[in-house]
């Protein structure tokens, strides 16, 4: 399988993949998140156990499950923890604790290393049995709101360590902490080369046109990915130039505010026939990548975000992004040369149409968009990092950093 990324992925990366795989051989390596579908996390995890795997490591992953009340108040933490102020009391985090609680009488948590994904399931460290316990915080944490995040981190601050998607995000929190980007698989269903005749098949099912200019923002529905301010901008753009809006979406099943926000959306796109709000179901693979694929210019206009996996799949389509200048997209978006990173309706309605306007502008950038990718953003570089992580939690030894 390691073999398959070869000439695709960096030369080094797969190197030394391969030699601390080696290391870690035999070793059992658990991750746990809140969702199978839907997002970026289960998105990665879906392509790494199997590599994991195909490096001798025996990974598993787990999901926790939780009710209705559940996931309604980590949605609120994790609201907050991206700057929007929600009232979570002690009874809503006594709740959280004790879903985790049964969670962890249900789940096997032996391994030698745990890797804990996000805040839903970060009580768990209370039940920890041996290994290395290390968190891992996808979202953007960069301006939260303070009581939320003091209560979550009486939890972190009992791992071993905490992966942070940049550096900004990091928090000074006493323990040892790592950043590493996520990143997309090449080789996967909604990255891999499509022919022509694909992509016509996905067009034809949606029954969008292939002889105008497409704008595509694929997102959740979620208030921080600015739907509406995409249809905003679409709206300035359609002055000028003809074009149509998609905007793709599924919903995850630890997100329960995706069907208000998707009628919201939906009642703003009102009864514009070139606005095609798609709701599709999870694991449409093929035809994200051939939206964007066909896509004429992509847009996420996140106002917070983690990483922002759709910039790299888009980016690795040789597609540049216009991309709100928030969370990880500016380690994606090199400004003008892999695209755009705009603050507003109106920057974005500009650049969409800068695009528009200069095709072979928008193919070299396209084309450095996808070699920014390859060097930093596949699933191999990924998987060294947290190999590496695993590895030097075990082997501290004597350090002769002043940490
Ligand atoms: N995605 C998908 N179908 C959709 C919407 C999103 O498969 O209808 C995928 C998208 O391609 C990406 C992931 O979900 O791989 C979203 O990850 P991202 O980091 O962009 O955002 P998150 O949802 O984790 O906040």
């Amino acid at each position: 399988m390691i073999s398959q990324y070869s000439g695709i992925s960096p030369k080094g990366d797969l190197i030394l993949l391969q030699r601390i795989g080696e290391k870690l051989k035999g070793r059992s390596f658990l991750h746990i998140n809140s969702t199978r579908a839907g997002g970026g996390v289960a998105e990665i995890l879906h392509r790494m156990i199997p590599i994991l795997k195909d490096l001798g490591i025996d990974a598993r992953w787990e999901v926790i499950e939780g009710d209705e009340r559940f996931f309604d108040i980590t949605k609120k933490i994790h609201n907050s923890l991206q700057g929007n102020f929600e009232n979570i009391t002690e009874d809503m985090w006594q709740y959280h604790y004790e879903v985790n609680r049964r969670n962890a009488e249900r789940l096997n948590l032996d391994a030698d290393a745990v890797l804990i994904h996000d805040p839903q399931p970060a009580p768990l460290i209370e039940f920890r049995k041996s290994g290395k316990w290390i968190w891992r915080c996808h979202i953007d944490v960069s301006n939260p709101i303070k009581e939320v995040c003091d209560y979550l981190r009486r939890y972190c601050e009992r791992y071993d360590s905490a992966i942070f998607s940049i550096a900004k995000f990091a928090r000074a929190m006493g323990i040892d902490e790592f950043i590493i980007p996520p990143s997309i698989d090449p080789i996967s269903e909604k990255n891999r080369e499509l022919t022509d005749e694909e992509i016509q098949e996905t067009l034809n099912k949606f029954q969008i046109t292939k002889d105008r200019p497409i704008i595509l923002q694929v997102s959740r529905f979620d208030r921080f990915k600015d739907p509406i301010g995409v249809i905003k901008a679409y709206r300035i753009v359609k002055k000028y130039n003809d074009c149509i809006l998609v905007l793709a979406g599924s919903p995850a099943t630890d997100d329960p505010e995706g069907e208000v926000v998707l009628n919201e959306v939906k009642e703003y796109a009102a009864d514009d026939p070139d606005i095609h709000v798609l709701l599709l179901p999870p694991f449409s693979d093929k035809d994200i990548n051939a939206l964007q694929r066909r896509a004429t210019v992509i847009i996420q206009k996140s106002i917070r975000e983690g990483f922002g996996l759709t910039v790299s799949e888009s980016l690795w389509k040789g597609k540049p992004v216009i991309g709100g200048a928030t969370g990880g997209i500016p380690l994606q978006i090199v400004h003008g040369v892999t695209g755009f990173l705009v603050h507003s309706v109106e920057g974005a309605a500009f650049r969409v149409r800068q695009l528009l306007n200069n095709p072979e502008m928008t193919k070299r950038m396209g084309e450095k968009g996808r070699e920014h990718v390859r060097k930093n953003f596949l699933i191999t570089r990924q998987i060294r990092d947290y190999l590496s992580v695993w590895y030097a939690m075990e082997n501290k030894g004597e350090s002769v950093l002043e940490l």
